[in-house]
Order: C-alpha cells, then structure tokens, then sequence
C-alpha cells in the first residue's frame, strides 16, 4: 500500500471512480436533464471540496447541499454556479443565504414571507424551489393543499424573491416495487398542474434522488439530485452498482502471540480460545468505524479477513490474524475496500454495523485524512 508511514489511518478516495459514477447517471437520464451532484455533509464525508473539482468535468446544472454554512462553504471555494440547499433553514440563516446566493427550498408561505424580508435586509434577489410533499413527510407543502399556496403567496415573483423550481422526494426509491414511486410522482404532476401556469424560463422541476434516477429514468423531469451512487454507494436492489470509490485503511502498529484465555478491549468480551496472534490497528470508533463491528466485523490483512476481537476502542481495533500468513508490523489493514483481490463492500460494513452505506461513509470522522488518488482519465 502507498502512503508515508507516518499515516496512522486514513481515507482513499478514487476520483476517476466517482467521476464514472456521475457519468453513469448521467447517461441513465439522458443529456436533456441536469446533473445536480449533492455535495452535503461534505459529499457524504469525501471531502466537497475535492469531489466538486472532479465533479466540475461534468459541467454540472449545479451542487446541492443540505445547509446555509456547506453552501456558503462551496461559494468560498469558488463555485459560481447555482448552488441548492436542500433542507429547510431556519429564519436567522437566510439573510446568509441570500448574500451567498443560494436557492434555497421552502415548505409554505411563511418561509416566502421570511425570504422576502431576508432579502430585503440583504438588498438582493433571493430564489427558492418550492418542495412538495408527496409522501416523504418530513418538508415540502402537502400535495393536497397545493390550492392554498396559491392564493396565499401568490408565486408570481415580487419583492426580491423568484420562485425558480419545484422539487418532490422520494421515500422508497431503493426498493425494487416501485408503486410508492408512481404514487408520488402522481401526487407530485397534480399539485404541479393545479400550481399552473409555472414560471417560464429558468424553472426546474426535480424528484430523483440516485435510486429513482436509475429505477425510473423518466422521472428525470429538468433535474436529478444524485448522491450516494456517485460515492461508490449501492443505491438498492435490483439497480447497477456503482464503481467503488472510497477505502478505509489503517496501519497495524503492534502484533502479539497471546495465550489461551487472554481477554482482549473493554469489558474483556473476547477471550483467545487457543494461542492466537492478535494485531492492533490503529484506529477505532473515534475515526468513524462503527463500534458495532466488536467481536462480529472483519479487516482485510494480506488480502485476508482477520475477525475484529474484542470491542473496538476510540482509537484502535484488535483482529485476530491467527491465520494471516506473514503479518507483519506496519501492514496496512482494509476496514472498506479492495486488497490483494479481496474486497469488504461499504455495505457488508453496514450490514456488520446494523445500518446503511449512507451512515457509515458520512460517519468517517475528521482525524482520518482523506487521500486523493487520480488515476489516468475518467
Ligand atoms: C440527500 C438527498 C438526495 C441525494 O440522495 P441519494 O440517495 O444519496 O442519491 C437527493 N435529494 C434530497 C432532497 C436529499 O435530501
């Protein structure tokens, strides 16, 4: 494995791989929707930063996020192009987010009433999408109560506020019976007929997260707000797998052969049950690996699995590498990706952790570096 030596843990990302990804997507909803990359919480833990500099080659219809401070992050580094925020914000941070430029979603009136004044304060145009929920229950005006948006808010732009999109969100789209999808996306084309006329012009109407934009193409609209997918996330059953994009590795730092009954972590949960030799690598909950994997996960050593003994400490991790041929000291252990044609999926961890791809990736701790690798062309 490559890194100094120093490196005690750490995070590789392939950004050729995501780029792939992105593509991928692209071409599943055609060249007439664009590509709305969501870069929150710090692209799912990735590092926005890098992941727009590559995502950037797609000449990409924009960057979503989830927060006023991500989104005035992404403006400080330089992107000029629309950037959306995707949750709701509280009052305080629009003023904010009208000085950085960003579109913001909003639920109801009351958020419209709060944008104008925000951008009055800020003396500039504000935008928004307006959300509709059609099922997802936590934002977005109900699709049923699509009547009274109308009259109370009066959409036709004044006052500093344009209204620039409208966008639903799908609750299901990861699973194969795509039924709830139909529904919403129903629910969505019938508060978007009874919200007509739409402004013209730059107007974009949206639902798909990756999953939807990969199960049902056509529901593509103007836009897809793909995240998941693009960082090697498998986004559900029955959909394409993405390229791998990110691997979690650290050094071991000590080996030791340790007799029959040792007891090894917190609680001492795990006793040898012959002699075993255990290594311990250096990195534990504290760097984002989910304590769950105590006693039940597995790192990949020489391109072979050694189980996680014990419970996993904040900064380190023992396995037993009884059967690891040759393990040496200054090793470079897999938590998540490939060695020596071995592999442990983001999922497979997941699963160990009792929770989803999305979880674990964003769940990597800042004290991991986050290494970078370009290898030739996308
Ligand atoms: C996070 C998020 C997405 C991206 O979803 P993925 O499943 O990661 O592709 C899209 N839309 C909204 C509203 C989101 O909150």
């Amino acid at each position: 494995m490559s890194t100094e030596g120093g490196v005690r843990a750490w995070v590789e990302v392939r950004g050729a791989a995501l780029r792939r990804n992105a593509r991928r997507i692209q071409e599943a909803v055609g060249p007439d929707v664009a590509l709305i990359p969501v870069v929150k919480a710090d692209a799912y833990g990735l590092g926005a930063d890098r992941a727009v500099a590559v995502l950037e080659d797609l000449d990409p219809g924009g960057y979503a996020v989830a927060t006023v401070q991500e989104g005035g992050d992404l403006r400080a580094r330089g992107v000029t192009r629309p950037v959306f925020v995707l949750a709701p914000v509280p009052a305080g941070a629009m003023e904010r987010a009208v000085r950085e430029g960003l579109t913001l979603s909003l639920s109801d009136s009351e958020g419209v009433e709060a944008l104008r004044a925000a951008a009055f304060r800020a003396g500039r145009t504000a935008s928004y999408h307006l959300e509709i929920d059609t099922g997802m229950g936590r934002a977005g005006l109900d699709w049923r109560r699509v009547d009274r948006w109308k009259r109370e808010v009066d959409p036709g732009g004044d006052g500093g506020v344009r209204w620039a999109g409208c966008f639903t969100h799908f609750h299901s789209a990861d699973d194969p019976d795509s039924a709830s999808m139909t529904l919403q996306w129903e629910r969505f084309q019938d508060a978007l007929r009874s919200l007509a006329p739409l402004p013209t012009g730059d107007f974009r109407i949206h639902a798909c997260n990756s999953p939807a934009a990969l199960r049902i193409p056509g529901y593509g609209a103007d836009a897809v707000r793909p995240g998941i997918f693009l960082y090697g996330g498998r986004p559900g059953q029955g959909l394409p797998l993405p390229e791998p994009v990110v691997a979690l590795r650290a050094r071991i730092t000590l080996i030791r052969d340790r007799p029959p009954g040792s007891t090894v972590g917190y609680g001492a949960t795990y006793r040898a049950r012959g002699w075993e030799r255990w290594a311990t690598i250096s990195a534990g909950y504290g760097d984002g690996i989910p304590r769950a994997l105590s006693n039940r996960g597995e790192v990949l050593v020489r391109g072979r699995r050694a189980p996680v003994v014990g419970r996993i400490s904040m900064d380190m991790t023992v396995v037993d590498i009884t059967h690891v041929p040759g393990a040496a000291v200054g090793d470079v252990a897999t938590f998540i990706g490939m060695d020596e044609g071995s592999a442990i999926t983001l999922e497979e961890v997941a699963e160990w952790a009792d929770t989803i791809n999305y979880e674990v990736l964003t769940g990597l701790s800042a004290r991991l570096p986050r290494i970078w690798i370009e290898e030739g062309t996308g």
